[in-house]
């Protein structure tokens, strides 16, 4: 523990790290069971690089919580259709999944207003580490700008991203990690109303990029394999091929950020003890698309309602698990057909697959 200078000690029944998607709703369901405390390391609303693409599961959910995105949040185009695009093989395949199009921190301000009455939330605040009492609850240590606080709770949600350190207190190996760098370009022309996502050679190291039109910009972000070296002077590189091939001019605004590569479903953690894990953290992000914000609604949910419904230790991880098993069975399933996926052969049997079946695959990327 790092030098400190004063002590605040507060009990409550939940403690969750991490205000995104998922930390939110494991905070708007456990509340029936008692206080909830939220932290996170940013000052909220925080700036997360993101796509800001909202899958209809998210809605699905926000309708089973009774509210619904607000109008104002959607850019124009408000809707856009998922496409494919191989450019090595000029093939191009449109599907009917639709995404809401939203820039990622007035959501993520929308969504923290979610828990107003249900939580308290301490921004600024960082997870330092976690011990048991001698009465069976935990001791969380904080650390609040330089002030260690020190929390009692009965349940502790790691909803702590991709680079979670509660994980890492479970004696969890970290994940290792895509790099992300998107682009925020002003449009020379038009710019097709899709979510664009493309495949191409030419720019090494990328799993997958994507054009997305925001208002008067179009959002280009690429997805680099882990360990890739210089990712800026490669985006630099893969602006100036996508620009000989769509309308985009200057990057007004570039961003660097990380997303979870799993090595395999083992990396998939419900969570141990007292600790339930939900979002990236838990590992609940398709490895296929890397949309991850539905996932992390979803498995935060499960968190949330598994302490609601109450019991032991080994009931509560029971119901948790029990409520993430579809995620980690659709997980595992995408990870034995990714290397397919990716490999030359997948994507010529891609090209030559029925529509019915692309329809089928696409419903959830
Ligand atoms: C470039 C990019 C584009 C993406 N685009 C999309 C998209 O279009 N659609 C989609 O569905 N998904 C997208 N994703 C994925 C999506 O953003 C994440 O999967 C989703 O935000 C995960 O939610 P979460 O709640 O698990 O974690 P996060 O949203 O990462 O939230 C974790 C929170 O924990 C906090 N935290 C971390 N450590 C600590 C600590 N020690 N103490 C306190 N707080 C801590 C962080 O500050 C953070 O606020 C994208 C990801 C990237 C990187």
């Amino acid at each position: 523990m790092t030098s400190t200078q004063t002590s605040v000690q507060t009990s409550v029944h939940t403690l969750i790290v991490g205000a995104g998607p998922a930390g939110i709703l494991a905070a708007f369901y456990a509340a029936a069971a008692g206080p909830v405390l939220v932290v996170d390391r940013f000052t909220l609303p925080r700036d997360k690089s993101c796509g800001g693409m909202i899958h209809p599961l998210s809605q699905q959910i926000f309708a089973e919580m009774g509210v619904q995105m607000p109008g104002r949040l959607l850019l124009e185009p408000d809707t856009v259709y998922f496409r494919y695009n191989d450019w090595d093989h000029q093939y191009r395949y449109d599907t009917k999944l639709s995404f809401g199009n939203v820039d990622r921190k007035p959501f993520d301000e929308w969504m923290i207003s979610l828990i107003a009455d249900k939580a308290e939330v301490w921004d600024a605040c960082s997870y330092v580490g976690h011990e048991e009492t001698a009465d069976g609850r935990l001791r969380v240590t904080l650390d609040a700008r330089g002030e260690q606080r020190v929390v009692i709770c009965d349940w502790l949600v790691g909803a702590d991203g991709s680079r979670s350190r509660v994980r890492r207190a479970l004696g969890l190996a970290p994940f290792d990690c895509y790099l992300t760098v998107q682009d925020f370009c002003l449009r020379t022309g038009p710019v097709d109303a899709v979510f664009d996502c493309f495949w191409t050679g030419e720019v090494p190291d990328l799993a997958i990029g994507y054009v997305i039109p925001k208002n008067e910009r179009a959002l280009v972000g690429l997805i680099y394999y882990p360990g890739t070296k210089r990712p800026t002077e490669q985006q630099d590189r893969a602006l100036d091929i996508l620009r000989q091939r769509l309308n985009l001019g200057e990057s007004i605004k570039r961003e660097g950020w990380s997303a979870l590569k799993h090595r395999s479903a083992k990396d998939i953690v419900a969570g141990a003890g007292r600790v339930l894990m939900a979002g990236e953290a838990g590992g609940f992000l398709s490895p296929t698309s890397g949309e991850g914000i539905s996932w992390a609604m979803d498995s935060g949910r499960s968190a949330g309602r598994a302490i609601a419904a109450g019991g032991s230790p080994e009931c509560v991880q029971a119901t948790h698990k029990r409520g993430t098993d579809h995620l980690r069975r659709m997980i595992a399933w995408r990870l034995r057909i990714y290397p397919l996926m990716t490999s030359r052969r997948g994507k010529s049997l891609f090209r030559l697959a029925p529509k019915p079946l692309i329809e089928r695959l696409t419903r959830r990327i």
